[in-house]
């Protein structure tokens, strides 16, 4: 079969390679649809961001298999001892905790001292066929397609950031960014319990995006954000803020300012989720967090710790079923043939340049 292979940063390319075998608790699946996330695209190109260090180890051996974690697919081989059916839709669970270790021994599974990751310790979906643990599958409802499957690790990821948030009925909630993990937010917390929803980005077509998806407020470039958010909250700030915009400005983010402006529009005692990705040090609004008792929070995925349970994955293919959810409308760029999934990388990596709101993904035939 055809897969990516890494031949050194910023050297993707897709090479003939082995099918995988099932052993008998793995299953095979055909992937019919595969996207990169943003930290995989960061990891081509060498960036010094998650497992940035292990890859650069072994790429000093020679080419690695990498990538594909937000995958669709097909069931088409079953280990004895799997028990799940061949000609099922799946998607996995990127995250497998070793079982073994202390802390899966304690039931958390969250602090796995050894967790495998598809597509980085493992081969993964950038690939004709991937290999993965049955315990890790999650069979997809009717209705969902294959690109709103594909798309749904990062709709687990909002769920993850809206419930370390523990809104409770009718607070309000500002979102900070109306990318992606923006448009997810609010749509979770739309669906979820949350009274006012105000979000605040750039980009128009977005934010019309954010207005259809419910946001009660909704508020562009030239806004000031801690003044509406004040009028929104009868003075006082909003309970929750969920922060996605931060990151690198070439990247087309909005650099660490997103932290002050959170901190300047939480209430006090409120909360701040960090969603986005900042850099291990940077300056810090941390009297100001102290002073206003403001708790500052990180969603288990994403950073501080793993998001193992199926369960999050399946009530994210439920909301998309039942149409609570909406992820097919920030799918703006696919691509076809698993040859395509370099230049899938590529402008993933640069998704300001390309005009796309999700990853770009890969429709396999
Ligand atoms: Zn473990």
């Amino acid at each position: 079969m055809r897969a990516a292979v890494l031949h050194g940063f910023g050297k993707l390319v897709v090479d003939e390679v082995a099918d995988p075998v099932p052993r008998p608790d793995e299953v095979v699946v055909d992937v019919t649809c595969v996207q990169p996330s943003v930290t995989e695209c960061g990891l081509v190109l060498g960036e010094p961001i998650a497992m940035h260090a292990q890859l650069a180890r072994a790429l000093a051996d020679g080419p690695v298999r990498f990538g594909g974690h937000e995958f669709c697919g097909v069931v088409s081989e079953a280990g004895a001892d799997s028990g799940v059916a061949v000609g099922a839709t799946v998607t996995a669970v990127e995250t497998i905790h070793c079982g073994r270790c202390a802390a899966c021994r304690r039931a958390r599974p969250d602090a796995c001292a050894r967790p495998e990751f598809i597509g980085f310790t493992r081969p993964g979906a950038f690939a004709e066929r991937v290999a993965v643990p049955a315990a890790s599958v999650v069979p997809v409802p009717a209705g969902v397609s294959a690109s709103a499957v594909a798309a749904i690790q990062p709709l687990a990821g909002a769920i993850h950031a809206h419930a370390e948030a523990d809104i409770r009925p009718g607070e309000s909630v500002l979102v900070i960014g109306a990318g992606v993990m923006g448009l997810l937010a609010i749509q979770v917390a739309r669906h979820g319990n949350a009274g006012v929803v105000i979000v605040a980005g750039r980009s128009p077509a977005k934010l019309a995006l954010a207005e259809r998806f419910g946001a009660d407020v909704v508020l562009g470039a030239d806004a000031d954000v801690r003044r509406a958010v004040r009028d929104a909250t009868d003075g006082i700030g909003a309970d929750v803020v969920i922060e996605t915009a931060g990151g690198p400005p070439e990247a087309g983010l909005a650099g660490v300012a997103t932290l002050d402006l959170a901190a300047r529009c939480v209430r006090r005692g409120g909360r701040i989720v960090m969603v986005s990705v900042l850099p291990q040090r940077f300056e810090a609004p941390v009297g100001l967090l102290r002073e206003r008792s403001v708790a500052l929070l990180h969603p288990r995925s994403g950073a501080g710790g793993y998001s193992p349970a199926a369960s999050v994955f399946e009530y994210a293919l439920r909301l998309v079923a039942r149409g609570d959810v909406d992820v097919e409308s920030l799918v703006t760029h696919r691509l076809h043939g698993i040859d395509a999934l370099p230049e899938a990388v590529e402008m993933t990596a640069n998704k300001a340049a390309h005009g796309a709101i999700n990853p770009v993904q890969v429709v396999l035939p």
